[in-house]
């Protein structure tokens, strides 16, 4: 089967702006931002959404956090505040089925639905 477009990302088949990469862990600049600041963090497994999350990926998810919480002070928004997205199926408005935490900031980001 064909890789879907962030695990092309990961491979470097397709470019991306990388914001940080460990061995489990990428991020990198979202090519159609929606605030100042908006970028996307994935696992380099394929998971393909947040319902796809096994027992095993436990550890995974809370590093994610974590990561999150590095590039907030590494890219100086975490004193302004930032929210984080993580979209899932067709009501949740996915469109790239392989997890992905969006990060927006840089901006008051105005107006909430919850
Ligand atoms: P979703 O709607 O699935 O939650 O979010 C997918 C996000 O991936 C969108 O914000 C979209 O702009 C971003 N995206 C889709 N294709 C690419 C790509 O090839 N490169 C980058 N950097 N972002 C992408
Ligand atoms: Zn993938």
């Amino acid at each position: 089967m064909e890789d879907c477009t962030f695990c092309k990302i990961i491979k470097g088949e397709i470019p991306s702006t990388k914001v940080y990469e460990d061995d489990e862990v990428l991020a990198f600049n979202d090519i159609n931002p929606a605030a100042p600041i908006h970028i996307l963090v994935i696992p380099k497994k394929h998971i393909k959404s947040l319902l796809e999350v096994d027992k095993e990926d436990e550890r995974l998810i809370g590093k994610i956090y974590r990561i999150i919480n590095q590039i907030a002070e590494e890219k100086k928004f975490d004193k302004n505040g930032f929210r984080v997205i993580v979209n899932c199926g067709k009501d949740g408005g996915q469109e790239v089925e392989h997890l992905h935490f969006h990060i927006l900031a840089g901006k008051p980001l105005g107006e909430k639905i919850i």
